[in-house]
């Protein structure tokens, strides 16, 4: 019943990542047999739910995974009775990649060095693709559990594969992989030696629940009627399937039965991710519910992480050693969805589904229980396991700040987890109770300043006058930081506060009464002048006052407590949200030279015309100076050159 073989074009991410994948000379090849394995797996896991309502699915035989090696053709076959592909669902699943972000994803990996590309590569989690590096042409036989026939696809991996109708017996899917040519420049182990096929698959798919079994020829004498060995008979060659897995479930397993390499490939099958995991965490809930969970953190965060959609294997689901369900997102919150696992409870229900779920006591009680492990292991990190926890911190932290957002405990034990780069030392990141301990007698609150990056906060105006007092300043250059601020509440009795916003005095009560006085005299002296200055700036600012934050630079913007910071105005622009526009407080030095001067002229000239271009040039700068875009820039450097050939 074979059809006409259609061509078709890959698209161009799935060419992009061929092409990486053919060329990064990945050095660790055996791979690719964990990644078919672990589809095989995935597609037996498919079918087996689904035929739990659908009985007529069930395959004849037992479900499994089978090998088959041909020296002589070069071949290696993974074949699994599971849940197959529709000839559509081929050409979606192999041809195409679904995920938001990968063009974006694969221009970043181009722009790498190759060690560094592999990296990246096995954090996208190349799977089918991968057998490419060893394949100089991949077959894949496939048909859908419940359809009458079946698929052939074929591919040599540049540019297109050919798809076409075949005759296939039973529903699953078969992968010919047709090695490169021993002497192609792949320096290949030979897959099709039994030896290598069984080590790779003791190595990296030992845990996989279902058995792999592979024909294997052995040497065996006769046996009688009652299976006894006859001693005198002669050694026939014999075919055998063998099973090559053990099947054991690695979550039940206590910690000293299980190696560290197990518990790495565990993690990397039931991730796809080809790297190593940052942490592993065991943890047994007793009591009245029940429950054993094997958790990994991982090394790397996905190239997709921050978007809403992306595909998440976050937590598996088992009931009594039994495969539920992947991806529960019932298990953990939002930020935390980035920690892999499997959870197994005698407790549940085989029948539970995704939607009794979120209203199960029980998993209710188990993901308080992850959540509490998950927070004391990143803890316990931050303490004893610094380089570690600075890689999970790098990659995850501006999720995790997200818990803020959502906290289901005490606020304190996510507070405990924050780290930041500050004033203190930008070289270092830095956890609150550091900074309380460095902080000074006198100081009231832990400040921070916001800001669009490391550099624009580093430099601002806003921090001198906490410089001066030797106060130490939080840099918070993430957008998330801003976002989470007001749910922060307080650290160890001292609130959070912006140095950008708000009226600041850092003065002791003795020095305040001396800088009232001050004030006094300064607000007699340039009243005035704020006024016009004021007027001229009615469009851009809502006040003009003396600053107490300033003590170099002559101008800063400020907000009031409560308003909207410039970061988080762009946040909210690029999100296409509408708002307003928040007018800011410009703030003026008295102590600055420029001050007098202008006063000069305004004590001469108040409706000078100068005076609008100097209120303009006061404005541009404070913009500037914290690393805020000018709305007119041309405009802004017109007015500088004009102000610069006048006093030339
Ligand atoms: P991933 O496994 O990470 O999703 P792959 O490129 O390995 O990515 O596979 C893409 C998709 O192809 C899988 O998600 C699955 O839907 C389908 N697939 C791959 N192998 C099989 C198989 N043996 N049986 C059924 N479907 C499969």
């Amino acid at each position: 019943m074979k059809s006409r073989k259609k061509k078709h074009e890959f698209q161009t991410e799935v060419k992009q990542l061929l092409d990486l994948m053919i060329h990064a000379l990945y050095t660790n090849k055996d791979i690719f047999l964990r990644e078919l394995i672990s589809n095989s797996s995935d597609a037996l896991d498919k079918l087996r739910l689904e035929s739990l309502t659908k009985q007529d699915l069930l395959p004849e035989g037992e479900f499994k995974i089978f090998l088959k090696v041909d020296p002589l053709k070069r071949t290696l076959s993974i074949e699994d009775n599971g849940i197959g592909m529709s000839s559509q669902e081929i050409i979606d699943n192999i041809g195409t990649i679904a995920r938001s972000g990968t063009k974006e994803f694969l221009g970043a990996v181009k722009k790498k060095g190759k060690d560094e590309s592999i990296d990246l590569i096995g954090q996208f989690g190349v799977g089918f693709y991968s057998c490419f590096m060893v394949a100089e042409k991949v077959e894949v036989e496939t048909r859908r559990a419940g359809e009458e026939s079946g698929t052939h696809w074929e591919s040599t991996g540049d540019g297109g594969y050919l798809v076409q109708d075949m005759e296939k017996d039973a529903a699953g899917t078969r992968v010919i992989v047709h090695l490169k040519p021993e002497d192609s420049e792949a320096e290949l182990k030979d897959y099709t030696s039994e030896e290598t096929v069984r080590s790779i698959v003791k190595k990296y798919s030992d845990f996989v629940a279902y058995p792999i079994q592979m024909e294997v020829e052995r040497k065996e004498k006769e046996t009688d009627s009652e299976g006894q060995v006859k001693e005198n008979s002669p050694e026939k060659t014999v075919i055998r399937q063998e099973t090559l897995n053990s099947m054991k479930a690695i979550w039940m397993q206590p910690k000293d039965k299980v190696t560290d390499e197990e518990y790495k490939e565990f993690y990397k099958h039931i991730s796809h991710d080809w790297n190593d995991p940052l942490e592993s965490i065991t943890a047994k809930l007793e009591g009245t519910f029940e429950a054993q969970a094997l958790l990994f953190i991982p090394s790397k965060a996905p190239f997709d992480l921050h978007f809403q959609e992306s595909t998440n294997r976050g937590i598996q689901l088992y009931v009594n050693r039994v495969f539920i369900m992947d991806e529960c997102r019932d298990l953990m919150p939002e930020y935390l969805r980035f920690v892999r696992g499997v959870v197994d409870s005698d407790s549940l229900s085989l029948n539970i589904s995704r939607e009794m779920l979120q209203q199960n006591k029980q998993i209710k009680a188990i993901r308080k229980f992850l959540v509490k492990k998950v927070l004391d292991t990143f803890c316990e990190m931050k303490d004893k396991k610094r380089e570690q926890y600075l890689i999970l911190w790098q990659e995850f932290g501006s999720l995790i700040k997200q818990g803020f957002l959502n906290w289901e405990e005490k606020k304190e034990r996510l507070l405990d987890l924050l780290l930041y780069r500050s004033s203190h030392n930008v070289e270092k990141l830095t956890s609150l109770r550091d900074y309380l301990d460095r902080s000074k007698e006198d100081q009231e609150a832990i400040y921070y300043l916001t800001g669009p990056s490391q550099e624009a906060v580093e430099n601002s105006p806003h921090l001198e006058a906490f410089e001066e007092k030797g106060y130490e300043v939080l840099y918070w250059t993430e957008p998330v930081d801003e976002l989470v601020a007001p749910y922060l509440g307080e650290y160890q009795g001292k609130k959070f506060q912006s140095v950008g916003k708000g009226e600041i005095n850092l003065s002791s009560t003795k020095e305040k009464e001396k800088s009232d006085d001050q004030r006094k005299e300064e607000t007699r002296t340039y009243g005035n002048l704020m006024e016009c200055l004021k007027d001229h700036l009615e469009e851009e600012v809502k006040e003009v006052r003396l600053s107490n934050r300033l003590t170099a630079s002559a101008v800063c913007l400020v907000g009031e407590t409560n308003d909207v910071s410039p970061v988080m105005e762009d946040l909210m622009r690029r999100s296409g949200q509408p708002f307003s526009k928040t007018k800011r407080i410009l703030e003026l030095n008295p102590k600055h030279p420029m001050l007098e001067k202008i006063q000069g002229i305004f004590a001469q000239e108040p409706k000078s015309r100068e005076l609008k271009a100097y209120a303009q040039l006061l404005y541009g700068q404070a913009v500037l100076s914290e690393g805020s875009q000018l709305s007119d820039p041309a405009g802004f450097s017109k007015l500088v050159a004009e102000m610069m050939t006048k006093s030339l």
